[in-house]
């Protein structure tokens, strides 16, 4: 299993699945609580919920019935209709953690960006952002349009897009926790929330991320290091060195995919001979554009 990558905490050392299967215990045992969990998608492509999905240490079904209870999510929920906006509404007065996925669209007073209907009144990311975040305990921005903007706020960004964490600082003055990525992985997700249950804090670096899951750079752990200090550099897409003179964003990317791996921990870009594109840092994808260079 990939999911190796281990955090010093408390004199302990944990990985993604050790810090759920604890914070699961914990429950169970009575000595934390499950706690509520609001998930908006505001203006994004749903790519991180069905990361989110695909988790599989636990699996999802697992994470939704043991150590969260999932009372929204306007991508999930549409079908409830005002059903779900009243779940919403009572969540509210409750301790809940909010997840946002997706830039917050701006132009035009939101309007480009419907994320629910109640009472045949269209509500926008912006307004749903706002009142949701003035009440929660913890705020998650998922995935690198909630962190940064992503491709969401790309050139030439025709809804007025910014991320959500710059959005929720500018209209309520808090601060959120990033899990860049392009999708996040799903144990960047759940990882962080059992370590927000356990501690009810987390180890951030200077740009709000968990140092578990983004303290290094991809090129810091990548298999193919040992090429690029020798300078042997992939000409073409396919071959097994290095693909830094190809264009390869790992240099620049904070995120620990080369140990951790995706789809069930299986294979990641560069292992499939790919450059990193940088998915999941500040400025992805108009700072990280061309992404091969031939
Ligand atoms: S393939 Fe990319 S991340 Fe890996 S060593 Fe080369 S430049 Fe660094």
């Amino acid at each position: 299993m990939g999911n190796h990558v281990c955090l010093v905490l408390k004199s302990k050392h944990y990985t993604a699945k050790d810090l759920i299967e604890t914070a699961i215990s914990r429950i169970e045992s009575k000595e934390k609580k499950k706690m509520n969990l609001v998930w908006i998608e505001a203006a994004g492509c749903s790519g991180n919920i069905i990361s989110l999905l695909n988790g599989c240490a636990p699996n999802v079904t697992y994470f939704l019935t043991d150590l969260v209870n999932l009372k929204y999510n306007n991508s999930l929920m549409r079908a409830q209709g005002d059903e779900a906006e009243e779940q919403l509404i009572k969540t509210l007065d409750t301790e809940f953690i909010l997840i946002v996925d997706g830039a917050i669209s701006t132009k035009d007073n939101g309007i480009y960006n419907i994320v629910g209907y109640y009472k045949g009144r269209s509500i926008t990311g912006m307004e749903e952002v706002k009142r949701v975040a003035e009440k929660a305990k913890y705020i998650l921005t998922v995935g690198t349009c909630a962190s940064y903007g992503g491709i969401s706020a790309a050139k030439p960004n025709p809804s007025g897009c910014i991320s959500a964490a710059d959005y929720i600082k500018k209209e309520l003055n808090r601060d959120v926790i990033r899990l860049p990525g392009c999708p996040a992985h799903p144990d960047w997700i759940m990882g962080t929330i059992a370590n927000l249950i356990l501690f009810e804090d987390i180890k951030l670096d200077e740009d709000r991320r968990p140092i578990t899951f983004y303290g290094v750079t991809i090129h810091d752990i990548c298999p193919r290091r040992s090429f690029f200090e020798k300078r042997i550099f992939a000409k073409s897409v396919g071959e097994t060195t290095c693909m830094f003179k190809l264009g390869c964003r790992g240099p620049v990317t904070k995120t620990d995919c080369s140990i951790r791996k995706w789809n069930d921990y299986v294979n990641w870009p560069i292992g499939d001979n790919t450059p990193c594109i940088g998915c999941a840092q500040k400025g992805f994808p108009d700072a990280m554009e061309p992404f091969i260079n031939f």
